[in-house]
């Protein structure tokens, strides 16, 4: 049977697995369907893997290279984001594609997993959350013809009399890398010279330790909606056995990205992975997404085991914005964990988000005084984004602030307030990163801010 696991074009080089733009031309590997690919692979299936943003392929051309290859299952990736681009593209693909089965997987599925189906005919199934082993059982279950899509855990789909139906309990459980391992896959269909991280090393190749984070923050779509405030990590001998097997097969590496939603979870198990790594001498060095709580210890022995950069996201330096995002940081703990990793010489980039409902100038003059006072990190600003089904949604949606936006054929909501509108925010926003390189523009920032 021939099954395709596609990440659909789009304009921009998006990260369809976290729901963002890449910043500095960065080139994301899809790695929720590399690994749902290496599961596949294990499981006796032969399926081909496509990333149609890697391959900067437009809409129709596209579409036709799929269906030259005539696939009798199509896995799309599909976000809330790129939602209407994604839907064009499922649509043409069950358009042209004979007797063609479509199954949806990502954050857009979760989200609306009834909806998808009610109003789009042309998708077959549906997979909320983790989705590895759904689609694996719905590959199964349609290669034995039996019937029974209902029982899989984490699955909608369309029944022949056109009535739809939603298996809401979840799917978890982490790929089978016995056989296979995820770098077999990115060998076989992926060029991973193109892959890039903003700040990393190249050549880079990106595995996950984990899945999930064990933090509540109330704007989280990944955590919260996608894994569904579930933590699961692989053992740290998969781990390494992984990192073995591209040692030897991709021997000009130069680091590894741990693409985790939060690498540390734990002491001990950051520990455990850290000192595994170094035990074995690799030629890698290695960065991670983490939260500003790890200790200077553990700090320590990431950097000695080859840590050389992490993504952090601080989002806020006011108490009750951090409060509102249930973020468990406070403040005097951020600033020892930005002391430590410059003390340390780990490489930090550190994302704010502005635009929260309790923001303020004042909120945006505490972040400029810290990007004056460290100088060596690369600071970061967005804008706040709020994903449909999060806590901060449905407040937001109470409080009528909420405003949906389409940008370059994005579709996202923003918070609206009059005291600090998207003109402001704008305004910030341009001055920050200006202000990085030129001096005088850090007096308009502060006019902008004061008056
Ligand atoms: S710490 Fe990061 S990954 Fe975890 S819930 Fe908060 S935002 Fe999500």
């Amino acid at each position: 049977m021939k099954i395709a696991i596609v990440n659909p074009p789009f304009f921009k080089k998006v990260n369809r697995d976290y729901n963002y733009c890449n910043f500095d031309n960065a080139l994301h590997y899809p790695i929720w369907l590399s690994y749902l690919t290496c599961l596949l692979m294990n499981k006796g299936h032969e399926p081909v893997l496509y990333d149609l943003i890697a391959d900067d392929m437009d809409l129709e051309k596209s579409v036709s290279r799929i269906e030259f290859d005539s696939p009798e299952i199509i896995v799309v990736q599909a976000s809330v984001h790129t939602l209407e681009f994604d839907l064009s593209f499922m649509y043409l693909l069950k358009k042209r594609i004979d007797s063609v089965k479509i199954i949806v997987v990502g954050d857009l599925p979760t989200i609306s997993p009834g909806s998808l189906l009610v109003d789009n005919k042309f998708i077959d199934f549906v997979c909320i959350g983790f989705f590895d082993y759904s689609v694996l059982q719905i590959i199964d279950y349609i290669k034995t013809d039996k019937l029974d899509f209902a029982s899989i855990p984490g699955t909608g789909f369309r029944r022949a009399d056109e009535g739809i139906e939603v298996n809401c309990s979840r799917n978890f459980g982490l790929p089978d890398l016995s056989g296979k391992k995820l770098s077999h896959v990115y060998r076989k269909f992926l060029n991973y010279r193109k892959y890039s991280f903003e700040g990393s090393l190249s050549p880079v190749i990106a595995v996950q330790t984990s899945r999930g984070c064990d933090s509540l923050c109330s704007y989280c779509v990944n955590a919260r909606i996608f894994c569904n405030d579930e933590r699961i990590e692989f053992p740290v001998n998969d781990v390494i056995s992984e990192l073995d097997h591209i040692v030897e097969n991709f021997s000009e590496i130069r680091e590894i990205y741990f693409d985790d939603i939060n690498f540390h979870s734990s002491s001990k198990r950051t520990l455990d992975i850290c000192r595994a790594i170094k035990k074995k001498k690799y030629p890698f060095q290695w960065s991670a997404n983490v939260c500003p709580d790890i200790d200077v210890k553990v700090l320590q022995e990431m950097k000695s085991s080859g840590c050389r950069m992490l993504n952090v996201g601080l989002e806020s330096l006011d108490p009750s914005v951090l409060e509102l995002y249930n973020r468990n940081v406070d403040i005097p703990s951020v600033t020892d964990f930005i002391e430590n990793c410059i003390n340390l010489d780990i490489t930090l980039n550190a994302f704010f988000m502005i635009g929260s409902p309790l923001e303020k100038r004042y909120n945006l003059r505490m972040i400029l005084d810290m990007v004056k006072k460290y100088r060596k990190v690369n600071f970061i600003v967005q804008r706040l984004v709020v994903f449909p089904n999060t806590v901060l949604f449905k407040e937001a949606s109470e409080d009528l602030i909420l405003a949906e936006k389409t940008y370059e054929n994005l579709k996202y909501y923003t918070i609206e307030r009059p005291e600090f509108t998207s003109e402001h925010m704008k305004t910030f926003m341009r001055l920050f990163e200006n202000q990085k390189v030129s001096f005088p523009v850090i007096k308009e920032i502060k006019n902008f801010l004061f008056n």
